[in-house]
Parts: C-alpha cells; sequence; structure tokens
C-alpha cells in the first residue's frame, strides 16, 4: 500500500491527525506502540467501565469521541507496532509481535507524546516505586490503584492522579509537595494571563482540595525525599525547607515532576532540538505547521513542546492541513482557512503554560541527585560513577556514553538522559544548551538482530 502519510501515535495529536487526512481522501498509516488508540491522556478509552470512567473523570471520558472518529474514517491503524526508526528518507522501521517492516511516505508525522521526568533520589529504583504516571496507566489499564500509597513531587498529573485515586475510594498515606517558594514568585507575573484559564485553575483547585478534604496527610515544602528498604520498597522519609523531618512506612511510592517530549525518534531523525530553560528539557525546533529542518518529516502534540491533550488535537490537525496541502488535496486557500480555527485553539490551551511551567519548576535538588543514587538504571550506574568520568574531562553526554555506557541501555537514555546533563553542567560550570543531549541512533527502541535479519524490506526506496 502506498501511504500519504504515516503516523506514529494514536494520542490525541495522531488521532485528530489521522482522522483529518483520511476524511480528505488521503491514505494513511497509524503506528502505535500500544494495543488501543487514545495515548497517555486517553489510554484504553474505548473499554473502560462506566465506574472506572468516574473515578478517571469527564476530561478522560471525551476521548472516546475522537477514537470514533477515527474509526470511523478509513484509516489503517496498526497497534503494538514499536516504531523503532524513522529515517531523513521518512523510511519508518516498526516491530509487531516480533516481526519488523519498513514503510515510505511522502509525510511522517511523529505525534509520540511525552515521557514523565527522571526523579533520581535515593531508592528511586526499588521495587515499589513508580512514576505516578505509570500508577496512572495502571489504573486506567486494568483498573488497579494501590492502597496506602505515597505521591511526591509536583505538577497537574501528580494531584490529578492522585484525586483519581481517592474518587476509587483507596486512601493515599500521604502527599508529599516539593513545590519551592521561588516557584511561586517566578510564576506570579504570568498568573493574569493564566487567569485567562479560569476553567483549568479551577479544576486544579478541585483536585487540591479533594486531596486536602481527604484523610491524605499532605507535607508542603519537601526539600529532601529518601525511599527506603533493601530488597523493595519499605518507606520514604523526608524533610522540609523549614527543617521537619519524618518517615511514612508505605510499599507504594508514586514520583512524578511533569513531563517532557519523548524526542528520541526525532533526535535519531536529525531533526534539530532546542533547549528550554522554561521546560529544563530539549523540544524539536518546528514551524506553526510542525515541520522540523527535515523534509517532509512533523512533530505534532506533547513530542514538540508540552502543552496537554487538546492543544495537542490542534497541533495534529495543523501538521496534516500542511501535509493535505502539499499533496495537492486542498487549495491555500481552503488550508489557510481550515488552520484558523486550530491556531486559535492552540493559543487558547497553550495560554497557562507559562504560569504552570514555573509553579511546577521541579526544584534543583530532585534534577541533580548526589552521593550513590542510582542514574542509569539499565546499567546501574550511580551519581558517583558518571561523576568520576565527568572528573576525567569529557567534552559532553556522549563521550560520557562511550566511557560509562549510561545511556546505552534499553531505555536509550530516557530515564538518565536529562540528569547527566544536568551532572555535567553543574560538575564543569556549563550551560545545558551547550552540553547538549546523547547522539541518538536507531534503533531507537531494542529489536533482535533476528528480527533485522528476517525484516520485510518493502518497496524500493525511490517511491516517494
Ligand atoms: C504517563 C502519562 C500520563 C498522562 N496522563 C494524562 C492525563 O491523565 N491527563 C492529561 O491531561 N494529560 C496527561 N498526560 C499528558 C498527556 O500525555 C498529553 O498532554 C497528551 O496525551 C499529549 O498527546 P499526544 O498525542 O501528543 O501524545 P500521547 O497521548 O502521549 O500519545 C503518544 C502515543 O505515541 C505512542 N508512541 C510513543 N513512542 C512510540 C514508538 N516508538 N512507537 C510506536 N508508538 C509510540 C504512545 O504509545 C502513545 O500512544 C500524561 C502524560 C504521561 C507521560
Amino acid at each position: 500500500m502506498d501511504y500519504d502519510v504515516i503516523i506514529i501515535g494514536s494520542g490525541p495529536a495522531g488521532l485528530a491527525a489521522a482522522t483529518l487526512i483520511a476524511g480528505k481522501g488521503g491514505k494513511v498509516l497509524l503506528l502505535d506502540e500500544q494495543l488501543r488508540p487514545g495515548g497517555q491522556i486517553y489510554r484504553n478509552v474505548e473499554n473502560t467501565s462506566m465506574n472506572l470512567r468516574k473515578i478517571l473523570g469527564s476530561d478522560y471520558a471525551c476521548g472516546e469521541a475522537l477514537v470514533k472518529k477515527m474509526r470511523q474514517q478509513s484509516v489503517d491503524y496498526i497497534p503494538g507496532a514499536v516504531v523503532w526508526q524513522v529515517t531523513e528518507g521518512r523510511e519508518v522501521g516498526y516491530s509487531v509481535n516480533g516481526k519488523s517492516s519498513l514503510v515510505r511516505a511522502p509525510w511522517v508525522i511523529i505525534a509520540t507524546g511525552a515521557t514523565e521526568r527522571p526523579f533520581p533520589i535515593p531508592g528511586w529504583t526499588l521495587p515499589g516505586v513508580m512514576m505516578a504516571g505509570a500508577a496512572q496507566t495502571l489504573l486506567k489499564s486494568s483498573g488497579l490503584a494501590a492502597d496506602g500509597a505515597v505521591f511526591a513531587g509536583c505538577g497537574p498529573l501528580l494531584y490529578l492522579v492522585a484525586s483519581q485515586y481517592l474518587r476509587a475510594g483507596v486512601k493515599i498515606a500521604a502527599l508529599l509537595d516539593t513545590g519551592a517558594k521561588p516557584n511561586y514568585l517566578a510564576a506570579l507575573p504570568y498568573f493574569s494571563g493564566a487567569l485567562k484559564r479560569w476553567d483549568m485553575l479551577a479544576k486544579g483547585m478541585k483536585w487540591i482540595s479533594d486531596i486536602r478534604r481527604s484523610e491524605t496527610r499532605v507535607i508542603k515544602r519537601v526539600s529532601e525525599l529518601r525511599i527506603e528498604g533493601k530488597e523493595e520498597a519499605t518507606g520514604v522519609s523526608y524533610r522540609t525547607y523549614s527543617g521537619a523531618a519524618g518517615r511514612i512506612e508505605t510499599k507504594n511510592i508514586f514520583l512524578h515532576h511533569g513531563v517532557v517530549p519523548n524526542v528520541n525518534l526525532a533526535m535519531a531523525a536529525n531533526v534539530e532540538h532546542l533547549w528550554s530553560d522554561e521546560q529544563i528539557c530539549w523540544y524539536p525546533r518546528v514551524d506553526s505547521w510542525g515541520c522540523t529542518n527535515v523534509d517532509g518529516l512533523l512533530i505534532a502534540g506533547d513530542g514538540a513542546g508540552i502543552s496537554g491533550g487538546l492543544a495537542a488535537e490542534a497541533a495534529g490537525r495543523l501538521a496534516v492541513l500542511w501535509c493535505l496541502k502539499e499533496l495537492g488535496k486542498i487549495d491555500p486557500t481552503e488550508c489557510d482557512s481550515l488552520a484558523r480555527a486550530q491556531i486559535s485553539a492552540l493559543k487558547h490551551e497553550t495560554r497557562i503554560r507559562p504560569f504552570l511551567d514555573n509553579w511546577f519548576k521541579p526544584p534543583e535538588p530532585f534534577r541533580v541527585p548526589d552521593g550513590d543514587t542510582i542514574v542509569c538504571r539499565c546499567e546501574e550506574l550511580t551519581v558517583k560513577d558518571i561523576s568520576d568520568v565527568i572528573d576525567i574531562g569529557v567534552a559532553g553526554p556522549n563521550q560520557l556514553k562511550s566511557f560509562s555506557r549510561a545511556g546505552m541501555g534499553p531505555c536509550q537514555g530516557r530515564y538518565c538522559g536529562l540528569t547527566v546533563q544536568e551532572l555535567i553542567a553543574k560538575k564543569t560550570g556549563r550551560k545545558m544548551s551547550d552540553i547538549g543531549y546523547y547522539r541518538l541512533r536507531p534503533p531507537i527502541k531494542p529489536i533482535s538482530l533476528g528480527e533485522f535479519a528476517e525484516m520485510d524490506a518493502g518497496p524500493p526506496a525511490n517511491e516517494s
């Protein structure tokens, strides 16, 4: 099959994009490693019970309409398709049930969303500790919620998941809030802009008030965290900026310090990336349609910068409008006219971002660990291991990777990349933007040599 557009990711960005292009007569392939469409925000939305929907809230349930619309169009949707490569020639490599294939199209849209920011504190690799988003994944996909857990960190998703847990009827032992005073001052100038999205502010306030009205202990201004246990987590100890200290016994700790763009595929395709001091992460340089420096390769949704689910939908549609115009399926006037509503939706949705980015900026002690804290989980490298290599005088993360193997494991740096970069910055006094990131190369997800050898190479490369 010759496709006009290949879309990677069936979250709001990918779903909106696929639906629009198919509706205009375009041939579209939609790939996602998950078994069901919806992405992070609407995960498993086609399959959840009414009871679970009540727990997850109305924002979650509205994803059903988006998925339904995609299902009604003639979209070639392949679930369980792990994309391990996108090349500059728009060749997409993906694996389904241990069998890999290559497919090409004149246009490829990466809509792979966000991942949770690493939270490297002592004990974070112990069984029983996971990211709050992963805890939410369990709830969305299996209706599972651990009783007596501790939530720690800050950011909208932390409070959302905690409030969903409470609605699920489980008890939360404590919420340890790492929000710091300087953040509140830094966010203040953006408050009037945020007020234009009073509906979002009200939603956040409701989550916080639900948590406060429950039996959950809320400890604010936490400055230090340590997860205790030998074989598994048995508790978490904390200290606050005012010097108060304590320990909470629990087997489940859910950490969260915001989400960052999932940059692996785009970086491996040589898309130019920029550093954001506001969101403390890398993001791809895209124009207002989502076009990158690589011909025919666009990025939409949280993968292009954290903006939320509704913004991702608008960005997905904008990316597709560009492709439709270039494919000659709509004329430039129609393209501009259809784009107007999406641009204004995007503007409306992102209005609150500067306020949120400043208010919830993860404080440095939780981004730059010390001592024997593990940094690279795949290779089990501690801060000391990494620091010893930095002391040799490495030029940056790539040389550090060669010397230490940090970032070479199955996660391909997702869990350690930003931390390694911060450690280099702290030790050398260099700017984060100057240090750069790991040089990522395909395959960005592990696949076996046998799978490579048996790969269905598809049609010759000159077709697009
Ligand atoms: C764990 C987690 C939970 C979140 N929960 C919420 C929430 O409840 N409410 C909320 O408002 N926001 C939530 N967010 C933020 C949220 O992701 C977004 O704002 C929104 O979903 C972004 O939409 P998107 O289409 O850009 O990406 P996503 O919704 O993240 O969709 C990206 C899709 O790409 C797929 N993908 C990624 N890499 C590959 C690959 N290599 N091969 C194949 N497929 C791939 C993923 O499986 C996913 O389905 C969450 C974020 C995370 C990380």
